[in-house]
């Protein structure tokens, strides 16, 4: 198994960090600094780098990286990402320091978007966050929304290891959509906490965010009814999740 940690990054980002023994993997090393200072503090060889998606918060950092250890890139094939050696399409298995990791095509934020999960560890960048989703910069609602119901499909434990932290402020939007929704009320006060006294709210379980997480209750009648005027009375759940997303985008 794994030690995982977040390195943050720039104002909002987490870079996650895998260990095994003396060697490391990273997942969307935006920023190259903050990453060198934690394997120099930690003796830690760079094995691997595996990238999400294009994003310069989620790939800058790549090439110094690349400079100074000759890790392998694994990114998406769709996308154009500094020094890829292993391209990716979804659907892989791969063997990195022993452990089997998992490829999942998760497009929607970015066309090529991917998500690496490994046991019961989900790296899904910018695609499901804490309380939220990413935003539509360049696929379809029905290809986010079918995204994210291939991460709903996985084991309720998995732990949803985001890019960025934005849960409280998603959990404003959450509780604006379902008022009346106790596990959005203590989510909310357990965020509050960890947040007050510096620490991530992330990783967090899939079955809080099936819990708390309007994006992945678009069946909820209770969220649908919130959606009253934006929505055809017969809209379907990429229908639902359209408008919950286009809320989302004016909040
Ligand atoms: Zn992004």
């Amino acid at each position: 198994m794994f030690e995982i940690s977040p390195i943050p990054a720039f104002k909002d980002n987490y870079i996650w960090l895998l260990v095994r023994e003396r060697s490391a993997l990273v997942v969307d090393p935006g920023d190259a600094a903050p990453v060198v200072d934690r394997l120099e503090s930690l003796g830690l060889d760079l094995a691997a780098i595996l990238v999400t998606h294009h994003h310069a918060d989620h790939q800058g950092g790549v090439g110094e990286l690349v400079r100074r250890y000759r890790a392998d890139v694994y990114a998406p094939a769709a996308e154009s990402i500094t020094g890829t050696t292993c391209p990716l399409h979804g659907g892989e298995t791969l063997t990195l320091l022993g452990e089997s990791l998992d490829v999942l095509a998760v497009p929607g934020h970015t066309r090529g978007h991917l998500a690496y999960r490994c046991a019961n560890a989900l790296f899904c960048g910018d695609t499901l966050f804490g309380a939220g989703c990413g935003r539509l910069f360049e696929g379809t609602p029905a290809q986010m929304a079918a995204s994210l119901a291939r991460i709903a499909a996985l084991p309720d434990d998995t732990l949803i290891h985001c890019a960025h932290e934005y849960t409280e402020i998603n959990l404003r939007f959450a509780s604006t959509v379902e008022p009346d929704n106790p596990d959005i009320r203590q989510r909310i006060a357990r965020v509050r906490a960890l947040r007050a006294d510096g620490r991530p709210s992330v990783p967090s379980t899939l079955a809080e965010e099936k819990a708390t997480n309007p994006f992945l209750r678009c069946a909820q009648p209770v969220v649908r009814a919130a959606l009253a005027g934006r929505l055809a009375v017969d809209a379907g759940n990429v229908e639902v999740f359209a408008a919950l997303r286009e809320w989302r985008n004016g909040f």
